[in-house]
């Protein structure tokens, strides 16, 4: 057990903080009160994957007839199913000249907050959400972002998942990231889509008509200016019943160095 830490009044998170059973109590009771939607689709072999990662692989590794248990051995990308990318997927060095952090060492804070989501399912696939597509959201829900909100963009494209459309999203550009990052201070971004950037078909359109590397994973890269963490492949955002006032939780799995963590995010609506 953490023995209670507090910093200027400010409660800290701890991994592993039972605390006393009396508060595990009212916890319990707390949580009784709310309803959890899951954000998360499930991680199975047949998971759609970019080219440059391998399919899933799920295998027991013993099973009951033989070893009295089971357990399977899996072996997938970091960035396989719902999971949090980290400032070091973007580049080693972040543009102050600091090592990027890997998901190992993000404070927990960033992966438990106030949810809001903005309704982007009119973006075409392949469209750039934009900073003004983004205000528009927020105006229409009539909510004013604050520093360390968990922004989740609703595009509607994990209906698609297992169809190659899947690999087709409106994406994020580097503007309406740093817009977010650095003037609204957000530190994590969730999209239901396959990636975070508009496509690669789209991306390298651009980058063969201009020559210009800009074209390139602009909202991934700009976390290298502006560190921040980005949610891919989130699922069932419809069924979050309200835009703004709820809970959302998207720890990642603690991998050392690791550029990734795989995710079950869950929002809590009371
Ligand atoms: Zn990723």
């Amino acid at each position: 057990m953490t023995a209670p830490d507090h910093n200027e009044g400010k409660r800290e998170m701890h991994m592993a903080d039972t605390g006393p059973s009396s508060s595990i109590g009212g916890l319990l009771a707390a949580l009784g009160s709310l309803k959890v939607h899951d954000a998360s689709p499930t991680i199975d072999a047949d998971m759609p994957m970019w080219f440059m990662y391998e399919a899933p692989e799920i295998a027991p590794l013993f099973g009951h007839a033989e070893a009295g248990a089971a357990a399977n051995r899996v072996a997938f990308s970091e960035h396989t199913g719902t999971h949090v990318d980290a400032p070091f997927h973007y580049g080693p060095t972040s543009a102050d000249g600091t090592p990027a952090k890997s998901i190992d060492e993000l404070p927990l804070e960033w992966f438990h907050g106030d949810g809001v989501v903005l309704d982007l399912r009119h973006k075409a696939p392949g469209d750039f959400i934009g900073i003004a597509d983004l205000e528009e959201a927020l105006a229409k829900i009539d909510y004013e972002l604050k520093p360390m909100d968990i922004v989740l963009l609703w595009t509607g494209t994990d209906r698609k998942l297992h169809s190659k459309e899947y690999f087709e999203q409106p994406g994020m550009g580097r503007d309406s990231t740093l817009w977010l990052v650095q003037e609204q201070g957000i530190k994590v971004i969730g999209i239901d889509a396959f990636g975070f950037d508009r496509p690669f078909r789209a991306m390298r359109e651009d980058f063969e008509r201009t020559g210009d590397g800009k074209w390139i994973w602009p909202a991934h890269f700009a976390g290298i200016e502006a560190p921040y963490c980005q949610i891919e492949k989130l699922a069932n955002l419809d069924a979050i019943p309200r835009p703004h006032g709820f809970k959302v939780s998207c720890f990642p799995i603690k991998v050392k160095r690791a550029s990734a963590g795989f995710a079950r995010v869950v929002a809590f609506v009371d």
